[in-house]
């Protein structure tokens, strides 16, 4: 408790030097300079003391008015700037050094809240060339850092700020004797931008450390609006060293200070919700903000509604509500953006690009993270980095984007990993501060070996971790690729086999008559048939279809071919294939008909084809066909005979058909041929072996053809 004699006995030293300043300034100074004047002792300080004590409470009166302002002008700005500045020429003209110090420092850290970096900074460079500035410079650095997303660089900057501020305050435990050395303000800023650097690398036991001297300070101060802040920050920092009932402590603490001020009751709805945000409790969190919003709306903190919002977007984002949180973040971003809240923004445009992804909106997404990225350059804020490389893996993951998880997921293990050694080696050192020489050492040991049990634990887990993940990764993209492989492949061959056959039936399908063609024909009796056909055959010719064209014109020769196939078809069985043969020829295949049963096939096609006129443009024609048959093996001898044998003996029975006068059919009954060789013979000259009887034809008569005629020629 050295410390507590120290601060009165300064106390009384300041006093003496104020009154060599007045004496100097009223023309004395001739006489006695200032060390003189601290000469004169504790007599004349004494007597002197109500004037030093107006300026030591005029000093409180600023500091009070200051964060008074610097609080204003989080939402707005401009009033509080103004105000200053009017603050600033009165303070000029008293001539009080150190206060300008703290006005334009104060100014600039409002710059750096509404988000004017560049002003910020120039105040900065302004701190630095006057007496006494440099800590206060540092400190609007740092400020300028923290407001722009870069809670490392930031604390290194506080920390030098530190070094140079903390000397002058006292350093035992509460109540602290605040001495007018002791820039408690400054100081405790300086302390919760370091303490913020530390959690943000995942050394939360090192933050509370900060913190708690900031409290000290806050408290010994009468601050109630600092303590209420820094407790709401602890609360914070305790959930992160996964202490609930400790956070809840502090926040119980930090809302009893908050009562009857709605502001500060606003910016903790907004801590209350982050930590049951943390907690997953996403009910408490919605109900949190949602409270928080009304409040605001009653107050001109546009800058908290927006602060709000964004956190709305975050518990949206988390609740599965992409389309919602989209939204908010999107009110949100021009006013965080006006702020130039760059660590607000950042978090926002990161909620946004999850949202995005969930939304499958993945370019607008990927630009969104990018300038997460751009926003976060230069900084190692590993903690937030982690959350949100898992959020975005979480999220390509649920909307099936395995490869962008997968990436995603190593960097976030990579970073984790790092992290949490950084964690241990802090806890760590508070260990080693804690404890003094050998219970420390022994602890430290104790310590030490806990943690090389730990880590290779933790390197065994992550092992195990790592193999089971990448099996199940390997295994189940193996299984899905085959069976995507396995489904394009069958999905392939169904295509290329449809496509064939559809090829194939459009090749061997005659357009005009959509009968099968020729081809089609070739097709079934290479696959069927060969040296040995079976089944009847039925050579089916349009009669003088010559003169239709002559007379009536192409197209309605083209109607005639159309309606004669149709009645052809409408004549034979189902399982008889009728072909278009050439122009206007056709031929049935009839494989299964029983050669007593073809003569009435023939019957039917001749009643079909001319028992009624055909319609063509110009009225309707008479129209009639010859046909040549037979079934084969041919009867008595049934030798087998290659399929375009069996046609051409079907067209030499029609060309008799025609000979004889057409409208009719001929079918070959019987041809007297023991062997191959003989019926080769008939089939060379088969006009002369049926004029020599060696042909047994069967005429059929069409329609109107009264006169029969001899079957042979
Ligand atoms: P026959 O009684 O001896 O069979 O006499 P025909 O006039 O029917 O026989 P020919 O072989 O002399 O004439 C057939 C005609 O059919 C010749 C050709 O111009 C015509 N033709 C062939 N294909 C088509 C077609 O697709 N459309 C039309 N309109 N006419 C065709
Ligand atoms: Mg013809
Ligand atoms: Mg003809």
């Amino acid at each position: 408790m050295t410390g507590a004699g120290r601060g009165p006995l300064r106390f009384t030293a300041r006093r003496l030097r104020s009154v060599a300043d007045a004496l100097r300034r009223a023309g004395a100074a001739l006489l006695l300079t200032a060390e003189v004047a601290l000469g004169l002792g504790l007599g004349v300080g004494l007597a002197i003391a109500p004037s030093a004590w107006a300026h030591e409470s005029g000093e409180r009166q600023l500091d009070t008015e200051l964060a008074q302002w610097e609080r204003t002008g989080y939402n707005e700005p401009h009033e509080a700037l103004k105000a200053l500045q009017t603050l600033r020429n009165s303070r000029a003209e008293a001539g009080h050094p150190d206060h300008l110090l703290r006005i334009d420092y104060t100014i600039g850290r409002v710059q750096a809240i509404a988000g004017d970096m560049e002003e910020a900074r120039r105040w900065a460079d302004q701190l630095e060339q006057r007496d006494g500035g440099r800590p206060l410079a540092l400190l609007l650095r740092a400020e300028v850092q923290d407001r722009s997303g870069q809670p490392v660089k930031a604390g290194e900057l506080a920390q030098q700020a530190l070094s140079q501020l903390e000397p002058g305050c006292p350093q035992e435990s509460a109540p602290l004797q605040i001495g007018p050395r002791c820039d408690w303000r400054s100081t405790y800023t300086a302390l919760r931008i370091v303490a913020r650097a530390q959690g943000a690398r995942g050394e939360p036991a090192s933050a509370e450390v900060r913190l708690l001297r900031a409290l000290d300070l806050a408290q010994s101060a009468a601050d109630t609006y600092a303590t209420l802040i820094v407790m709401s920050q602890l609360a914070t920092n305790a959930q992160d060293m996964d202490q609930p009932a400790q956070a809840q402590h502090w926040m119980n603490q930090a809302l009893q200070l908050a009562q009857g001020d709605v502001g500060a009751t606003v910016r903790m709805r907004i801590v209350e919700s982050s930590m049951a945000a943390l907690r997953n409790d996403t009910k408490a969190q919605l109900a949190l903000l949602e409270d928080g919003l009304r409040l605001a709306a009653h107050t001109t903190a546009r800058r908290e509604v927006a602060s709000m919002q964004a956190s709305l977007a975050d518990a949206y984002m988390h609740t599965h509500q992409p389309a919602r949180a989209a939204m908010l973040a999107r009110q949100a971003l021009p006013v965080v953006q006006e702020f130039g809240d760059q660590k607000l923004e950042r978090t926002l445009r990161h909620n946004l690009s999850v949202s995005l992804v969930l939304l499958r909106q993945f370019d607008a997404a990927r630009r969104e993270i990018n300038r997460v990225i751009e926003l976060a350059r230069g900084d190692n804020d590993a903690v937030r980095r982690i959350l949100q490389l898992r959020e975005l893996g979480e999220a390509y993951a649920a909307v099936n984007q395995p490869r962008e998880a997968l990436r995603l997921y190593h960097e976030e293990r990579t970073l984790s990993a790092e992290t949490a050694q950084r964690k241990r080696e802090s806890a760590l050192r508070q260990l080693g501060q804690k404890y003094d020489s050998e219970a420390r050492q022994r602890d430290l040991e104790l310590a030490r070996r806990q943690q090389a049990l730990q880590s290779q634990e933790l390197t065994n887990r992550r092992l195990a971790q790592y193999v089971g993940v990448g099996l199940a990764v390997l295994l189940g993209m193996s299984v899905v690729l085959m069976g995507v492989m396995l489904m394009r492949v069958r999905d392939t061959n169904k295509r290329l086999k449809a496509n064939q056959s559809l090829l194939r039936a459009q090749s061997e399908r005659d357009p005009l008559t959509e009968l099968a063609n020729r081809r089609h024909f070739l097709a079934v009796m290479e696959r069927e048939a060969g040296d040995a056909f079976h089944g009847a055959l039925l050579m089916i010719d349009i009669d003088h279809f010559k003169q239709v064209n002559d007379r009536h014109g192409h197209a309605a020769g083209d109607m005639v071919i159309r309606e004669i196939s149709r009645r052809i078809s409408a004549a034979v069985r189902s399982d008889d294939l009728v072909v278009r043969w050439g122009g206007e020829e056709f031929l049935v295949f009839a494989p299964s008909v029983a050669p007593s049963a073809l003569q009435h096939l023939a019957e039917r096609i001749l009643a079909g084809v001319g028992s009624q006129p055909v319609p063509i443009p110009d009225g309707q024609l008479r129209v009639t066909a010859s046909i040549g048959y037979a079934h084969f093996p041919l009867a008595p001898a049934h030798l087998p005979q290659h399929w375009e044998q069996a046609v051409n003996w079907a067209d030499m029975a029609l060309y008799t058909a025609k000979s004889q006068g057409r409208n009719r059919a001929h079918g070959i009954e019987a041809v007297q041929a023991d062997d191959a060789q003989a019926l080769s013979r008939v089939e060379t000259d088969f006009e002369a072996a049926c004029s020599r009887g060696l042909v047994r034809l069967q005429t059929l008569l069409g329609p109107e053809e009264a006169v029969p005629q001899p079957s042979c020629a």
